[in-house]
């Protein structure tokens, strides 16, 4: 930690019981929408993990786990123009239905890239769960089918997102205060 000179304080925004209690509606809909059909949950890494891991232990039906990799950020907080693919997909989506399970919206780049890397790959269906939309920063229209929390213009860490790769591990989420990291 001794990187980001003065430590940021976090300020709780969502507490863990309410990340629980909505991470079980989310998994209600899905169970009940995706009921009798080939199912994979894409994790997009490394945000989504701790969401992804919740949300799937309580998703009642059949599915598949997959992983995918993007690059966005870098270790900056501000979002990057650029989306690299890191790691692919180990298994083909073809004719299967792909739920994307992102950590954050916030431009849409990541998310619109990700739709066009995985449109042309014959899946049944692809649609997005994001445990939270930022819409102030909107630069791509992007349709969340599943949302958790709508959370406002400020930069926010843990339950597996990072600043500089920490605070993953925060069991809430929280927004950095006594620093200003975008800058
Ligand atoms: P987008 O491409 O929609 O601008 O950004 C998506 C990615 O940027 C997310 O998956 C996440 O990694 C990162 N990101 C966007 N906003 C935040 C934020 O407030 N906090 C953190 N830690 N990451 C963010």
């Amino acid at each position: 930690m001794s990187d980001i000179g003065e430590e940021p304080s976090v300020r709780v925004l969502i507490s863990e019981a309410e990340i629980t209690s909505r991470l079980q509606e989310l998994a209600r809909e899905i169970s009940r929408d995706y009921e009798d059909k080939d199912l994979v949950l894409v994790c997009v890494l490394k945000g989504s993990m701790v969401f992804f891991a919740d949300l799937a232990r309580k998703i009642t039906v059949p599915l598949r786990f997959d992983y995918i990799c993007v690059d966005s950020y870098g270790d900056n907080t501000e979002s990057g123009e650029e989306i690299e693919l890191r790691t692919d997909l180990s298994e083909s989506v073809a004719g299967r239905h792909v739920l994307v399970v992102e950590d954050i919206v916030d431009t849409g780049r990541t998310m619109g890239y990700l739709f066009d890397l995985l449109e042309g790959r014959g899946a049944a269906s692809l649609a997005v769960v994001a445990l939270l939309d930022k819409p102030a920063r909107r630069k791509r229209e992007v349709e969340i089918a599943y949302r958790g929390f709508e959370v406002p213009d400020e930069f926010v860490v843990g339950y597996g997102l990072d600043y500089r790769q920490q605070y993953r591990n925060l069991p809430y989420i929280g927004a950095l205060e006594s620093s200003s990291p975008l800058g």
